[in-house]
Order: C-alpha cells, then structure tokens, then sequence
C-alpha cells in the first residue's frame, strides 16, 4: 500500500494521483520551490522547460509551478470547446495534476463542470463498456463489436487506452479514449 502519512494537497479535478500515478514517491528536488517533498508529478507537462519528474505536488496545487515555468499540465481546448467556465479551466490546467496519454490529452466534462480523473479505466471497466459501446468524446462511436474485442486484451497503461472520469454533480462516469 502507498504511505498516506503525508498529506497531499487536495485536487478537486485529481482526486487520487497516488493511485492514478500521476503524483509518486520520489526523493526528486523540485524545480519549483527548491525542495524536495518526498513526492513528485511525473505526468504531462506543457512548457518550454523540461520538467519530467521536477515539480512537487504542492508547487502545482498553489499554482507557482504553472506561474514560473509558464506551464500547463493538460490540454485547455478540449475545456473550451465544452464551453466550461474560464476559472476552471484555468484550475484544471494549471493547479491539478494531469495524466499520461498516448497522443494528446482530454480532460473530460460533464454538467457543465470538469470531471474528476480516475486514472486508467480496469478490466472490469472496459467489459462493463463493452455491454452498451462507447460514445467518444470526440462524437465517434466505438460499436459493442469492437468494444468487446478491445475488451479481450485491454490491460491499464496499453493501447488502446481508457482513461476514466467521473463527474463531480451527477455522478456519472465517462470514458476517454487514446491509441498509440
Ligand atoms: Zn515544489
Ligand atoms: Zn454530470
């Protein structure tokens, strides 16, 4: 089990980067604040810097991470198109962890909110899809067909990917997805 002693700040959109492996254990100094926290993001960082495994937990939580490297930590358009407000977008690019994805990132929505992160959907997850298909954010269909064939030989972290949400109001749970 991960050591919970120490408590991470709290990230509304990234619930568990513990679980999701966003956020590990890690002995790694932070480009940010100078210090090492004992944990450290080792996801998706968009800056000119290279930051893989240099920004602690807390440096993204306040914000100071995204404001001296100039960074983002997930895609902002896909929050745009959804029509999501300006402030949220702005917490959920630039003070939440992000997540690893093949190609590009989409942080998902729904009403009228960003989703919570729940890291890589389980096999359980992709079977249960399976039963009805899967619409894709991005309006495609993948048919129940293909779904459970997908099923078949999912595994967490492999292509493709299914990248699981849940939405902070109403509860329901969505899937993104990505290829290598
Ligand atoms: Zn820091
Ligand atoms: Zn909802």
């Amino acid at each position: 089990m991960m050591d919970r002693s120490i408590n991470l700040p709290l990230f509304r959109y990234h619930p568990d980067p513990l679980f999701t492996g966003s956020i590990i254990q890690s002995n790694a100094k932070c480009s940010a604040c100078g210090q090492m926290r004992g944990y450290i993001y080792t996801s998706t960082v968009y800056s000119s810097y290279d930051l893989e495994d240099e920004i602690c937990p807390w440096c993204i939580a306040d914000g100071s991470a995204a404001r001296k490297f100039e960074a983002t930590f997930c895609d902002d358009l896909p929050l745009i198109d959804a029509g999501i407000d300006a402030a949220i977008i702005q917490e959920v690019t630039t003070r939440t962890p992000g997540y690893d994805s093949w190609q590009q990132d989409a942080w998902l929505t729904h009403c009228n909110d960003a989703c919570a992160f729940l890291g890589d959907a389980s096999k359980e997850d992709v079977l249960s899809i399976a039963k009805d298909g899967l619409q894709v954010a991005s309006g495609e269909w993948i048919d129940q067909e293909t779904m459970r064939g997908i099923a078949q030989n999912y595994r967490a972290k492999g292509s493709p990917a299914f990248y699981k949400f849940k939405c902070l109001h109403c509860g329901k749970i969505l899937y993104g997805v990505d290829f290598d």
